[in-house]
């Protein structure tokens, strides 16, 4: 697997406001996501090492590093192009609609099930929404990045409820965090995601 790279984001580290303040958004990418970079990094050049020669690895901390920060890099991915400036009136297209509607019952239905799955997160993890092989929607919960299956279903919609996510602006508020979350939601973007337009 070749290394991975830390992109930009698709705005400035301002556009988010006042839902997620600036000095959120540059330490959460640029320390937070950083860090993931690296140690996805560290971990394949460790397991590229063995490839070479005969070296002895605890595999058990290379899996561990691996899937945690290769994981946290793939998620934070997806979650700075599930975002974009605050829109007054946000909502998806209507053919993604008409899919939620299928799976959840309603939007508000969604957004109910999707902000109390974050809301209950123990400590630090997301809530995902996804797709399954069968091109289903499900939502899900992960905690910290890593004790998830990539191979069951691919995250389309995520939110970062670890408290660097929020914390500066909303102490322990996560509610409200989620909340305000909802309107920085690119719904274009998990379009895309699901039907590749
Ligand atoms: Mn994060």
């Amino acid at each position: 697997m070749k290394p991975v790279v830390l992109s930009s984001l698709p705005y400035d580290y301002d556009a988010l406001k006042p839902v997620i303040s600036g000095s959120i958004m540059r330490l959460h990418h640029s320390q937070h996501h950083a860090n993931y970079v690296k140690g996805t990094n560290l971990a394949l050049a460790k397991l590229e090492a063995h490839k070479q020669s005969q070296v002895d690895l605890n595999v058990r901390e290379i899996m561990r590093d691996l899937s945690f920060n290769y994981n946290g890099h793939l998620l934070h991915s997806i979650f700075w192009q599930n975002m974009r400036p605050p829109q007054a009136k946000n909502g998806p297209t209507d053919k993604l609609l008409a899919k939620i509607e299928n799976a959840f019952g309603s939007l508000a239905q969604f957004r109910k099930l999707f902000s109390q799955t974050a809301l209950s997160v123990e400590g630090s993890g997301w809530a995902v929404l996804g797709q399954n092989a069968e091109g289903e929607l499900v939502v899900g919960q992960l905690e910290k990045h890593n004790l998830m299956t990539m191979v069951s279903f691919t995250p389309v919609l995520v939110i970062d409820v670890w408290e660097h996510a929020y914390y500066l602006d909303y102490h322990n508020n996560r509610q409200a965090y989620i909340k305000a979350w909802w309107s920085v939601v690119n719904w274009q973007d998990v379009s895309l995601r699901i039907f590749g337009v």
